[in-house]
């Protein structure tokens, strides 16, 4: 067997690390070029209008609600309770959430299959917020160019106070983010009375400064750079399309070649396809890409090209849809397939897990018991002579109201409770009872008895409680 290493010959003056290089240096990082976005109307910004206003209201207006005087939506990390929409979920409910999580990420899967990357266009929170910091910013600093011409401009009293309104609106809105977000977590009402009084713990204040300079940096400046160079999902999400993925494309059958003429001319009469090269395709995208290049990753599927390309169609009177959302397939005049095995994929993996979900929270029970017997005495006699074991009762109150229950216990002939029977569990309580049961000797005929405990709310008579142990005697 061969045991010779196949070698490739290498140009010395190519090699980075010989020091008689005196080759280009090639940047591995391309400096952010900052992106001046055109303002568009169109069906499409019109959808984003409604989703955004929409996703606003539901996050500022939701951590003010209460429902049967509990918190709509509220994570109490100290009491290790989760309110949501009237139900409380407990640590013990990790699974749901893992659950829930899961659904997303099918949800997210099958409709990127579908659909491309709607997601980020229409309701990923950075996109939210970047179209919002995008609006204040249109509102104070004017269209595109007179933004361009703007930061062209030297220093002078009205830049100054151009910029600082708009800094400040922008502070404003990333202040409410920051407060509305930890509000989630720390009673809104409290938390507002808390900060501004200075009673609030430190923590309260390193998350809300926390995320109002995230929100001001991510919106406000980063932008793109989040969706281009921290977002995972825009490096993987190519794996989930396909040539039947419905995305924002350019025909270039139709768009080539392209070219500028005069308004009215036709494109065979200028002998050109129906892109005039006007480039407000490319001025209107928040990423600053050209899809007339193709798919690209930096591509969120805004569709703000589309908007800004249907009008200018219509100017030329030419059909719309020289940018639309569309398939590989239908690209190339084939059939496209809503329905493939990808989709079927998720989908059966998605109401899989949607329906063990709701099987989970309608079979949910709204309390628990469980008896640990004490280890410390295997059994003693009393005073009445009869046998006695000890335990901790363990009631756990998952549901919404304080539940009284009358404990019991059966198994074996004459079998009692000595300890308190009537016990109230509060809401979210997990409470430990030490309980005492004693028999006659004459009951038991084996050392080892199984018994159950039941506990039976007065509050909702439909709620009873069942946990089985042993009861320990003398060996027979
Ligand atoms: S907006 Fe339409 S016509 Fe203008 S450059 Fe882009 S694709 Fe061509
Ligand atoms: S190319 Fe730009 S404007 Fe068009 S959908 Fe993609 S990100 Fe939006």
């Amino acid at each position: 067997m061969s045991s010779e290493i196949p070698v490739k010959q290498i140009d010395p003056s190519s090699d980075p690390s010989n020091k008689n290089n005196k080759g280009e240096t090639v940047e591995l990082y391309a400096s952010r070029k900052k992106i001046y976005v055109k303002e568009v109307k169109g069906f499409f910004q019109r959808i984003r209008n409604v989703s955004l206003t929409l996703l606003m209201s539901m996050y500022f207006l939701f951590v003010w609600l209460t429902l049967d005087g509990q918190p709509l939506i509220h994570f109490d990390l100290p009491a290790r309770e989760f309110h949501l929409y009237g139900a409380t979920f407990y640590p013990k409910d990790f699974i749901l959430l893992s659950g829930m999580l899961i659904i997303c990420a099918y949800g997210l899967f099958f409709i990127t299959t579908l659909f491309g990357r709607v997601w980020c266009g229409y309701t990923c929170p950075q996109t939210v917020w970047t179209f919002i910091f995008m609006w204040v910013e249109e509102r104070i600093e004017g269209s595109r160019n007179k933004r361009m011409k703007l930061d062209k401009s030297p220093s002078s009293s009205g830049k100054i106070i151009k910029k600082s309104a708009k800094h400040t609106v922008w502070l404003l809105i990333a202040l409410a983010t920051g407060l509305t977000f930890v509000g989630y977590f720390y009673p809104i009402r409290e938390l507002i009375v808390d900060l501004f009084t200075l009673q609030a713990n430190g923590w309260a204040y390193f998350w809300v400064a926390f995320f109002t300079v995230a929100t001001y940096l991510n919106a406000g400046w980063m932008r793109e750079q989040v969706c281009l160079y921290m977002c995972p999902y825009a490096r993987f999400q190519s794996v989930m399309f396909d040539p039947n993925t419905r995305v924002v494309s350019y025909d270039p059958n139709r768009g080539e070649p392209r070219g500028g003429r005069k308004k009215g001319v036709k494109p065979d009469e200028a002998g050109l396809g129906d892109c005039i090269d006007c480039g407000q395709c490319v001025q209107v995208c928040p990423t600053g890409i050209d899809i007339r290049d193709g798919l690209q990753y930096e591509c969120i599927g805004c569709a703000l090209c589309i908007d800004a390309c249907d009008e200018i169609m219509e100017k030329m009177d030419y059909p719309k849809g020289l940018i639309s959302y569309t398939t590989e397939n239908e690209l190339e005049g084939k059939q496209s397939k809503l329905l493939r095995p990808r989709t079927f994929g998720y989908g059966i993996m998605l109401a899989l897990m949607i329906s063990a979900i709701i099987v989970t929270i309608a079979t949910r029970v709204p309390a628990q018991m469980d008896a640990l017997r004490d280890r410390g005495a295997l059994f003693s006699f009393n005073g009445q002579g009869r046998i006695e074991n000890s335990y901790t009762l363990k009631i756990a109150n998952m549901s919404e109201v304080p539940q009284t229950f009358t404990l019991s216990v059966a198994g074996l002939d004459d079998i009692q409770i000595l300890t308190e029977t009537r016990v109230t569990v509060a809401s979210g309580e997990n409470r430990s009872l030490p309980t005492v049961v004693d028999v006659p000797p004459e009951s038991i005929s084996e050392s080892n008895n199984e018994i159950l405990f039941k506990a039976v709310s007065e509050t909702d008579t439909s709620l009873i409680l069942e946990t089985e142990s042993r009861f320990v005697g003398p060996t027979r």
